[in-house]
């Protein structure tokens, strides 16, 4: 068992429900805080929280290292059997990613690969390559995993299903102070754009756009910060599955 796992199974057995398999499904467009809420509330309730973006950043990168165009369906396709893509986790319980045996966790953060990722997020064969690896982990652990069609497609039994968001104009301020933060030369305006670009193409692309399974637990993020997002998250969870 992965550290993680394993303090994650010990979490769930002081608690008692073992007995019981959990399933979250959160997903969301770009930064309304989806991965930093989810992980905090995976954390407390001691389920494995698994970044799904973080996969397709994985698959993004493979397809640039072997010099394959990311949008070319064929060229990604014939690569995809060559792949070993796993999730581990670390000391701290944090996911890591590993192709082909190297730990690619940093890497996969860096913003050219965001496009990378966006761009074979849109490949049917790229997405059906993912499903198993993606429905597998949540056979086997109570997990929290977040995305963008996960209620919709991954795992539309999700026991709790919760679309997470935050108006646009919201997430452009808090990524633009991040950026300023960080020393970059950008607008707020230039950040909007970017913002509002991105959510139109994830819900209007052809194969699992980015939309609320009918049955999911709409959270609006909008002027509540972290702390109080973390806590209204956990908060939807005690709702749904008692005292765990
Ligand atoms: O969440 P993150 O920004 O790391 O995701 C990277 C890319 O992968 C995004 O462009 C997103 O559209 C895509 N993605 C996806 N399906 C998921 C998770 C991410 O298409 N379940």
């Amino acid at each position: 068992m992965w550290p993680e796992m394993r303090s994650a199974h010990n979490a769930r057995k002081e608690m008692n429900v073992l007995d019981t398999h959990i399933t979250v499904a959160i997903d969301g467009p770009s930064g309304a805080g989806k991965s930093t809420i989810a992980r905090a509330a995976a954390r407390r309730f001691g389920l494995i929280y698994v970044d799904t973006g973080a996969i397709y950043r994985t698959v993004g990168l493979a397809c640039e290292r072997a010099g394959a165009d990311c949008s070319d369906t064929a060229a990604v396709q014939a690569l995809l059997p060559e792949l070993k893509i796993e999730l581990a986790y670390d000391a701290a319980g944090e996911q890591r990613m590993l192709l082909n045996g190297e730990d690619v966790s940093d890497t996969i953060r860096l913003p050219e690969v965001s496009l990378l990722a966006s761009r074979v997020s849109a490949l049917p064969v790229v997405r059906a390559f993912l499903l198993d690896l993606q429905r597998d982990i949540a056979a086997k652990h109570n997990i929290l995993m977040d995305g963008r069609d996960i209620a919709t497609v991954v795992l539309p039994n999700a026991d709790l299903k919760v679309f997470l968001f935050a108006s646009a104009e919201c997430r452009a301020e808090r990524r633009y102070k991040e950026l300023v933060e960080k020393g970059q030369n950008v607008t707020y305006d230039d950040v909007l754009a970017d913002i509002k670009q991105r959510d139109y193409q994830d819900s209007h692309r052809e194969i699992a756009p980015l939309k609320p399974a009918e049955d999911a637990v709409m959270f609006d993020t909008t002027g509540y910060d972290l702390p109080t997002s973390i806590d209204k998250m956990i908060g939807l969870i005690h709702e749904r599955f008692g005292e765990v």
